[in-house]
């Protein structure tokens, strides 16, 4: 019995679990209103990036390019920022924040978008946009260092940085949501509500579930404002919820501006979720109302008619964002079921000494692999041609083919979940996320007991 923590092995990467460092920076910026980000790079760094955020969410967004071609990128492309700061500006009148995002090629010739923000700053912006208000800000993201999460957790860093700004003490709290879907949000806003705690939501996209309107407007963009950012710095205390999507933003607050922080832990499950609300009191010094008491109660009753009968001893693969994965991971072990497989997408070295990883390690009874740097042929190698077995995986959509080919039950669920409708609207956080994941991991067995003729007929006595 053990679990063993350990980086593939293979050179190379057969069907990649993330994308690259700008797709992160990139869905941070889409997060702040009246914001449009430049990835300094060729077209498809943004094709790619906006294909996915569409396909998640359904939704259009706007994100810019520099363009580069050939000449750029042997030459040097900042007349290409330049040119794209200026067209941008006056295309959207209403545009106040420009993230200039960098890309592996931008990277790798050493533009030095630093350079051209100041050359901006006292040229054009002075010269042609004297009455509008502008920040430019540089994101370093590139795509041959880290993933799309460690591209978030530095643009959502280098937006406090460039923002925060000590003033008066506003008595609200930051919430650093970390890369989650709009049910998430209104899940962690109820709790707060529930609690009477007033919170500063950073890269708030809630609305990314955006509505039709007569007018026709078609385009989503979050809720986080310069006002909201500015703020942070003024805070009574800054929760970020996942360790490696704004952590680092909350250790920027608290060591630049004694804003005192906890970071985690992703409020998936119920235990998670009560550390969250025990954190949110000891930040405010709100108590948790009975409401609370109730909804976890509901959520412990519906998940003790799924454990015992139906979740207890399932074999899961578990892929995904790290905080994401830990957290479900923890949550499927106080279900009795088993994560036997944890695949991260990345290499980095901070995954061995997360405490999470640490106390997983210590804790589990049986045999674990977590992975890191891994990929899809690690979960199918092992299904394939190693004999691992599995009643569940849990995941985003690109890896469905390893469910399908495999007749493996899979609920979907991170980024990006193209196959499956509306699945962003529903909470994977919080005593409303915990019940629902219980209730359709066990719906997701269940359609897997009838298809395959498994004891069907359990279902018609429970
Ligand atoms: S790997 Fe490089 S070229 Fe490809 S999308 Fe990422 S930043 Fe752009």
């Amino acid at each position: 019995m053990s679990c063993e923590v350990k980086q593939k092995e293979r050179a190379g990467i057969i069907n990649p679990i993330f994308t690259c460092q700008p797709c992160g920076a990139q869905y941070a910026s889409i997060g702040i209103k009246e914001c449009i980000g430049i990835v300094h790079g060729g077209q498809g760094c943004v094709m790619f990036v906006r294909l996915l955020f569409s396909q998640h969410f359904k939704e259009s967004f706007e994100i810019a390019s520099s363009s580069l071609h050939e000449d750029g990128a042997v030459f040097g492309a900042l007349n290409r920022v330049e040119q794209a700061v200026d067209v941008l500006l006056m295309r959207y009148p209403n545009v106040k924040v420009i993230p200039i995002i960098t890309t592996c090629s931008t990277e790798i010739i050493g533009d030095d978008i630093d350079g051209v923000i100041s050359k901006l700053n006292t040229g054009l912006l002075k010269e042609k946009y004297a009455n509008r208000e502008v920040h430019l800000v540089p994101m370093h993201t590139p795509s041959f260092k880290g993933s799309m999460i460690s591209g978030y957790d530095v643009a959502v860093e280098e937006f406090v940085k460039y923002f925060a700004k000590k003033g008066k003490p506003n008595e609200k709290l930051n919430l650093i949501t970390g890369w989650v879907n709009p049910g998430d949000v209104t899940a962690l806003k109820h709790l707060l509500m529930e609690m009477k705690v007033d919170a500063t939501v950073l890269f708030e996209i809630e609305s990314f579930d955006s509505p039709l309107m007569p007018d026709g407007n078609a385009i989503s963009h979050g809720n986080t404002t310069i006002a909201d950012l500015a703020s942070t710095a003024n805070a009574s205390g800054t929760i970020a919820l996942n360790r490696y999507e704004g952590g680092k933003a909350a250790e920027y607050l608290q060591n630049e501006f004694d804003v005192p922080m906890i970071i985690g832990p992703t409020p998936i499950g119920i235990r998670n979720t009560d550390m969250f609300l025990q954190n949110v009191k000891q930040l405010t010094g709100k108590a948790i109302p009975q409401s609370l008491v109730v909804e976890r109660g509901i959520a412990i009753d519906a998940l003790s008619d799924l454990t015992h009968m139906f979740l207890t001893g399932k074999k899961v693969a578990i892929y995904g964002n790290p905080d994401l994965v830990i957290g479900l991971s923890e949550f499927c072990l106080d279900l009795e079921m088993k994560p036997v497989l944890i695949l991260l997408g990345d290499d980095n070295a901070g995954y061995k000494k997360d405490p999470r990883i640490k106390a997983l390690q210590e804790n589990v009874d049986y045999d674990m692999e977590i992975i890191t740097n891994a990929d899809f042929w690690e979960l199918e190698n092992r299904i394939k041609n190693e004999g691992l077995e599995l009643d569940l995986i849990l995941g985003h959509s690109k890896g469905r083919y390893i469910a399908i080919d495999n007749n493996i039950p899979m609920l979907r669920v991170g980024f990006p979940t193209y196959d499956r409708a509306g699945m962003y609207r529903y909470p994977v956080v919080g005593y409303a996320g915990a019940m629902w994941l219980g209730e359709q991991m066990a719906n997701t067995l269940f359609t897997d007991m009838e298809y395959k003729k498994n004891k069907e007929w359990v279902l018609n006595v429970w």
